[in-house]
């Protein structure tokens, strides 16, 4: 993929770049790993410190970057700056926590003592440079949830961006360069993925976190378990959104439209596939389907749009063959279901309500990611639990009841990295996220988030 700002709405090549020359990777990678050196041994507070600056920065450069977002792909430019908006919160969340996230832990007493030890404790120290292989959907976000707290721990990142939003991954070196962070500390890698084989096989690149595909996902695992390098994997998911008779009806409708189509729906927690209980089916089907039908499709730079364009047309045709294969198996979309008439240029697509849905279709395995929904209608909290789990993803999960049994059953069945109760899944800077099954493995985000890329030290004293 040629590395360029196409503008999703419109299809123009806006601007295109030359990939790095090895030359150039080489003198990046070995950079970063000098700056490692030095900046391992910064106290927390000049780290915190950097970290401020660099929110301070972000922060004056919201509707800039929030532009450039939406330019590159496609989401609506309110989208844009409430994304760049929760990088600042997320930021400053590092900021102030790390070092209590990575101060020494202390094992109990008697552990100690059983270990023959007249003292002992484990400290957390950085591993070094850490390659992160990121997402174009959310392009700022995706970066700054693996930078703040890679870089608060005392590690270096070189990032290999999307392909898709190269002015996006330059924007994030910059501002950590303002920032003052060390030279080398974070730098951008304008790389196709052909070259990231090379730099996992580099020794001086010690881990690596991806967020994408599951194929790019096992091949960055692959490559980097044959180094015996440690990697930590967020890839899709197809999120189950359960709606069981207690459910607040209204407020499930309104949050499972805003679930399934945030981002023009290119998210990974997106709520994709809706489980409704029987009882209530009727009654949530008309209101979904009526709520989808009004919503805005159009010009990402508008403020009234609610549904930007998608980010490629790879990713619309992707759709369009998920779609068409289960309309033609038999299944029936009550809106939507093609490309918007009035907008014939742009990746556009239209929001759509499939139902009818069967084994066969391949929507049913795969991960729809686009501005479509898949509705499923069940008896019983037994049906629902067997097909939210009949995936081989395992992202998160959403579940609308108010019945606290029925609360605790989902808490243990539900075979995903969250389970969110009544309202939709987001990240937040202090709660854990990722996934199990094939939606990846390890943690972002919180403490789990900066300890997977720390040596945690076992310091023995005889
Ligand atoms: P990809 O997984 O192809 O792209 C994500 C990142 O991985 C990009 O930086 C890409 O680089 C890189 N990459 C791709 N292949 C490899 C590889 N073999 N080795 C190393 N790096 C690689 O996602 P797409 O954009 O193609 O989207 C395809 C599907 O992936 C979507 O429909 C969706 O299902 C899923 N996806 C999930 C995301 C999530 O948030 N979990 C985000 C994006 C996609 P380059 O751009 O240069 O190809």
């Amino acid at each position: 993929m040629a590395i360029a700002t196409v503008n999703p709405a419109t299809g123009e090549t806006l601007k295109t770049f030359e990939p790095l020359d090895a030359g150039a990777i080489e003198e990046r990678v070995s950079r970063a790993d000098r700056a490692f050196r030095e900046y391992r041994l910064t106290p927390f507070a000049e780290r915190a410190a950097l970290m401020h600056r660099a929110a301070d920065l972000l922060e004056a450069d919201q509707d800039a970057i929030a532009r450039t977002m939406t330019t590159e792909m496609g989401k609506p430019l309110a989208a844009a700056r409430a994304e760049a908006a929760k990088c600042v919160k997320a930021m400053r969340w590092y900021a102030e926590h790390a070092e209590a996230q990575l101060a020494d832990e202390h094992p109990a007493p008697a552990d100690v003592k059983d270990s023959g030890a007249a003292r002992a404790f484990v400290r957390y120290r950085p591993l070094g440079t850490v390659l992160a292989v990121m997402p174009w959907n959310f392009p700022l976000w995706q970066v700054v949830r693996f930078a703040a707290p890679a870089l608060m721990a005392g590690n270096t990142g070189l990032l290999k961006h999307a392909s898709n939003v190269p002015q996006t991954a330059l924007y994030i070196e910059e501002l950590f360069r303002r920032a003052g962070f060390p030279e080398g500390a974070f730098q951008t890698l304008l790389v196709g993925s052909g070259a990231v084989a090379g730099l996992l096989r580099d020794e001086r690149i010690v881990a690596a976190t991806l967020t994408g595909s599951e194929p790019a996902g096992r091949s960055v695992a692959s490559i980097a378990g044959d180094e015996i390098k440690k990697t930590v994997l967020e890839l899709g998911g197809s999120d189950p959104y359960v709606v069981l008779p207690s459910a607040d009806l209204d407020k499930a409708v309104r949050t499972a439209v805003t679930a399934r189509v945030q981002n023009a729906g290119q998210s990974c927690i997106a709520a994709k596939r809706f489980i409704v209980h029987t009882d209530i089916y009727e009654t949530f089907m008309a209101r979904f389907v009526e709520r989808m039908s009004a919503l805005k499709v159009g010009d990402p730079l508008a403020e009234d749009t609610d549904i930007g364009p998608l980010s490629s047309a790879q990713g619309r045709s992707d759709l369009e063959e998920l779609v068409d294969d289960a309309t033609h198996r038999g299944a029936t979309a009550l809106c939507g279901g093609g490309r918007p008439l009035h907008l014939p240029d742009g990746w556009f697509y239209e929001p759509t309500v499939l139902t009818g849905i069967t084994e066969e279709m391949r929507i049913h395995r795969e991960e729809a990611f686009g501005p479509v929904a898949t509705v499923y209608r069940v008896d019983g909290l037994d049906e629902a639990v067997e097909l939210a789990n009949d995936t081989s993803f395992g992202l998160s999960s959403n579940a609308w009841t108010r019945d606290s049994a029925e609360q605790e059953r989902l808490t243990r069945d539900l075979q995903a990295g969250g389970v969110f109760f009544n309202g939709m899944t987001a990240s937040h800077p202090g709660l854990p996220f990722g996934g199990v099954k094939r939606s990846g493995y390890g943690r972002e985000l919180a403490g789990h988030g900066i300890r997977e890329f720390c040596n945690a030290t076992t310091v023995w004293f005889g």
